[in-house]
């Protein structure tokens, strides 16, 4: 049965990202379950050397509800176009949601989770999540 050591894998990997960020994990949580097909939608895996290195996503406001903010992750970086990270230049939610989809996409279609410790702009950046 592959299902409860996936959810076993989701689960240390939250926490690992809500240490990694240093918010309460009871966020990180919210931030998942946020990524539902009606607000969360994947535009683009990049595939490299048969792993997935990054996505584009679109993520739908919770505040404005037509509204959609485009969100690119990957090894290399990140950027949304909502206004914390293009005019703050800050981490935001968009983007911890796109991390979080970006491992449970990796995790389904290749059984392999992303590397947290590979993404220094994770650790280093400023949030506003
Ligand atoms: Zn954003």
């Amino acid at each position: 049965m592959p299902q409860p050591q996936i959810e076993e894998k989701v689960r240390s990997f939250l926490l690992t990202l809500s240490r990694t960020l240093g918010v309460r994990i009871e966020r990180v949580l919210d931030l998942y379950l946020y990524a539902t097909p009606d607000k969360v939608r994947i535009v683009e895996l990049v595939e490299r050397g048969g792993e997935i290195a990054g996505i584009r996503l679109a993520v739908r406001s919770e505040k404005k509800p037509d509204v959609w903010y485009y969100t690119a992750v990957g090894y290399y970086g990140a950027k949304c176009t909502c206004e914390g990270n293009t005019i703050g230049g800050k981490i935001c939610k968009h983007i911890i949601i796109g991390v979080i989809t970006w491992n449970m996409t990796s995790l389904l279609k290749q059984g392999k989770e992303i590397d947290l410790t590979k993404l220094t702009w994770l650790h280093t950046g400023e949030k506003e999540i």
